[in-house]
């Protein structure tokens, strides 16, 4: 298999996760990722942590890309940390609208990701890559499945190079995402984000409140399993070793993975592909 591939990151929250994180990244970097990136807390949970993490990546040798939403914010700040991004040799942003926090008001003088892309690119150039996020299942607020198409399409237009979708199970979905965004004239490489089902729990609650369907099929085996994690995981290796070979098969421009700061899943999905 050769393909462009991703990492994805969250920053950790104590001094023994960021060194479980540190011994993650040694282990993928070994798959030669195009890039790392590290997500970013809406209304200021966990910027000075996405930054910190960017660094390490970049002191590493290795791309990062640092996501950089914009809900609450203000034009001034915006500003502020593209600066720093800058003056850090960051060179890739995953631009987005971002969620708050329940307890914080609305305001700010962003509203969508749209914003964002066509502020970043009038205030400094091509000096960075955005990426965008793209919702092959429609994102849970969309007003309508047209609406997100279209929303999409204007932050492409904004100024975005390419995107990155949130996981899906069904092929067929990014398939037809894909087909209609093209249709609607945008040719920008989307990039299918894979999730590792690692914890079925875990994977059942991040599913709700992103609006990732699961199909029937592998929520019923997953509940069958019950605490028996050893057979979650063999079971999740299959399944999304099973997507990404279709994926891959289907001509996709690249994988994206959301490692949840854990390399073995990861590595081992990695290693059947390319056994295959
Ligand atoms: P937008 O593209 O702005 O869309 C948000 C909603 O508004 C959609 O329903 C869309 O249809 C609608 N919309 C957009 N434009 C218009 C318009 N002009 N008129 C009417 N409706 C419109 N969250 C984080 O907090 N931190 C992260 O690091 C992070 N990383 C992510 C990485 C990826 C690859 C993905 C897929 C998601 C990530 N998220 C992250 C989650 C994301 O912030 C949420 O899904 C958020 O709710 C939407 O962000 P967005 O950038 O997609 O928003």
């Amino acid at each position: 298999m050769n393909l462009p591939l991703s990492f994805e990151f969250f920053p950790p929250k104590t001094p023994e996760g960021a060194e479980k994180l540190r011994m993650a990244r040694q282990a993928l970097y070994a798959h030669k990722p195009e890039f790392c990136s590290v997500t970013f807390g809406a209304g200021g949970s966990t910027q000075d942590g996405t930054f910190g993490t960017v660094g390490e990546i970049l002191a590493e040798g290795v791309p990062a890309a640092c996501h950089f939403s914009c809900v609450g914010a203000t034009k001034a700040t915006v500003r502020q940390q593209l600066t720093t991004l800058q003056i850090m040799g960051v060179k890739r942003l995953v631009a987005l609208r971002g969620d708050l926090p329940s307890g914080y008001g609305a305001g700010g003088e962003f509203h969508y990701a749209s914003d964002l892309v066509a502020f970043i690119r009038a205030e400094t150039g091509d000096a960075f890559r955005i990426e965008v996020a793209a919702y092959p299942e429609v994102h849970p607020q969309a007003r309508s499945a047209d609406a997100d198409l279209k929303a999409f399409v204007q932050k492409v237009k904004a100024g975005a190079d390419s995107a990155i979708t949130q996981y899906f199970f069904n092929a067929d979905a990014y398939y037809r995402f894909v087909d209609d965004v093209q249709a609607l004239g945008v040719d920008v490489p989307i990039v299918p984000g894979i999730m590792p089902i690692i914890s079925s729990t875990q994977l059942m609650r991040f599913s709700d409140a992103c609006g990732a369907e699961i199909p029937r099929w592998i929520r019923l085996r997953l509940q069958g399993f019950g605490d028996d994690t050893a057979s979650i995981k063999s079971f999740g290796l299959d399944v999304i070793t099973g997507l990404c070979e279709q994926l891959y098969a289907a001509g996709v421009p690249g994988i994206h993975f959301y490692t949840m700061n854990q390399a073995a899943a990861t590595t081992e999905i990695i290693g059947r592909l390319q056994r295959t």
